[in-house]
């Protein structure tokens, strides 16, 4: 083959590694073409600063065109794929549809909110997989503290700066510190009536948070956030979401307008289209990350299960970590499959992992070491800079800038509760009225939700409606 096609599905941490390290190694060699909705690679580790306002939204969203030579960008979502043929049929963001032939194909398709079967929650919440979400989280916080603050009602106005996370792993537990300390900074420059703070509230059925790390991160974790006045509850779940608040399992209702639902992901379903064996959602691989029965076809990160080779009979976390490193892996075997070198088996070491706290405050274990206060601040925040694969000078100044100015409380309203609904196949991207999504995901959404229809999106008036995300599959499984 004197130009093999290589077709990658996805540009997330995985999707992305997987063409830069191609591309260094084919040198323009091969015709990599990369297949993903946003010209964009999402540094998801720290979304939670931009839902707080810390980081510009474009710091964290790393040009593909702009850093990944010799890969060709094609914007779409694929929708359709023929192992026999060879080919991805794929939706632009013009509703026009497109085949890609490959030769060899990855995919890396990522995971979507996962649905839980709570009353209320899939017409109330919203999800924190997608940079439209953590725009609308952060508008609608501010939103809710500025009405709070212009209230006379006083239960209005507690309901508003009320605010209950739900899912305390590394998603939520971020989502609730950063939050409790935005709000705050809000509340100095506008204060609410008779003194009342705004109260955010961290919810999770296991009895300690980030259940899922290290017994020393947690204790971190709930000393920083029950001095900084988050309300931690553990054991306790959600039973029904309504607009107007949330029932928790002891029976309690809470009068708020903002749920954040973290509790968990799911595999994107479109590996479900692909017809071949899945494991809990995930397109089952071999250790060289290859679709048994298909030689020329790859998948790797969240929507892939890769067998555990440190603990056999597992597959690997659904992290960056992992999808990061795998990537490189799916690059290598992809040569070796076409003659250039010897293909490798996925295996991996842990390294740790931080979770970021806010205000000089992160819990982390480096190699094995805990760490915690102003010291784990310093490596989560250069473990970032280190791994971020651009834009790095922009987000030091964004740090930089967060230290000496306060921070901007402005609201631009763009992203509406309705353009970012917890059930969808696609929240890397905001609904627009009248669109739809492509038409392969939104069988896959249909399927997934009877009942509720893939019908052409008309905005409904947008209300101050509790934002709400949804379960977080396994932050086990995301932890390597
Ligand atoms: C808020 C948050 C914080 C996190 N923090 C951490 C952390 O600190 N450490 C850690 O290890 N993990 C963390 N994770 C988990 C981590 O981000 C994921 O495990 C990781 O992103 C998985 O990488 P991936 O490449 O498989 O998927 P993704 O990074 O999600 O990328 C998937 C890509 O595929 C694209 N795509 C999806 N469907 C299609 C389609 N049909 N056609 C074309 N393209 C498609 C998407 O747009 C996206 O670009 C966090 C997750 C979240 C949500």
């Amino acid at each position: 083959m004197s130009r093999p096609r290589i077709v990658i599905v996805g540009a997330g941490f995985a999707g992305y590694r997987t063409a830069r390290t191609l591309s260094r190694l084919t040198r323009n060699k091969a015709d990599i073409t990369l297949l993903n909705p946003t010209d964009y690679f999402l540094y998801l580790p720290l979304l939670p600063q931009v839902a707080a306002g810390l980081l510009e939204p474009r710091r964290v969203s790393i040009s593909l065109t702009g850093t990944l030579p010799n890969v060709r960008l094609v914007l779409g979502e694929a929708d359709g794929i023929d192992l026999d043929a060879h080919t991805v049929h794929y939706t632009d963001p013009e509703s026009d549809g497109g085949t890609l032939e490959y030769d060899r194909l990855v995919l890396a398709v990522g995971s979507v909110n996962k649905l839980l079967p709570i009353p209320g929650v899939a017409e109330n919440a919203h999800g924190f997989r997608g940079m439209p979400e953590a725009l609308y989280l952060r508008d609608h916080v501010t939103r809710q503290m500025e009405l709070a603050a212009a209230s006379h009602d006083p239960k209005s106005c507690a309901a508003r700066c009320t605010f209950v996370v739900v899912g305390a792993g590394y998603t939520g537990t971020e989502v609730a510190a950063h939050g409790q300390l935005y709000t705050d900074s809000l509340v100095r420059k506008q204060p609410l009536r008779e003194g009342m703070r705004p109260r955010w509230m961290l919810i999770d059925i296991a009895s300690r948070v980030l259940p899922e790390l290290d017994e020393r991160l947690s204790r971190t974790a709930d000393r920083v956030l029950r001095e900084r006045g988050v309300d931690v509850r553990t054991e306790t779940s959600v039973k029904e979401a309504t607009p107007t608040g949330v029932r928790l399992s002891d029976g309690e209702f809470v009068d708020t307008r903002t749920l954040v639902w973290c509790v968990g992901v799911r595999p994107d379903p479109f590996v479900e289209r692909i017809g071949r064996p899945l494991e809990r959602g995930r397109l089952l691989v071999d250790p060289y990350l290859q679709v048994p029965g298909h030689p020329d076809v790859f998948a790797c990160g969240d929507a892939a299960a890769v067998p555990d080779l440190e603990n056999p009979g597992q597959y690997t976390a659904m992290t960056a970590q992992h999808a990061w490193r795998q990537g490189k892996v799916a690059a290598h075997n992809v040569l070796a499959s076409l003659g250039k070198g010897e293909r490798r088996a996925y295996r991996h070491r842990d390294m740790g992992f931080t979770v970021d706290l806010g205000g000089a405050k992160a819990a982390a274990n480096p190699l094995g070491i805990p760490l915690s206060g102003p010291l784990a601040d310093a490596v989560t925040r250069g473990y970032h800079l280190a791994a971020m694969p651009g834009n790095r000078v922009r987000v030091a100044a964004d740090w930089l800038l967060d230290a000496v100015l306060p921070r901007q409380a402005v609201q631009l309203g763009l992203v509406r509760s309705w353009s970012v609904p917890l059930d969808t196949a696609s929240p890397e991207l905001a609904r627009v009225p009248g669109a739809q999504e492509p038409s392969g995901r939104e069988r896959d959404r249909d399927r997934e939700a009877p009942g509720k229809p893939g019908q052409e999106v008309s905005p409904p008036p947008d209300g101050p409606g509790p934002v709400r995300v949804s379960e977080q599959q396994s932050e086990t499984e995301k932890n390597s």
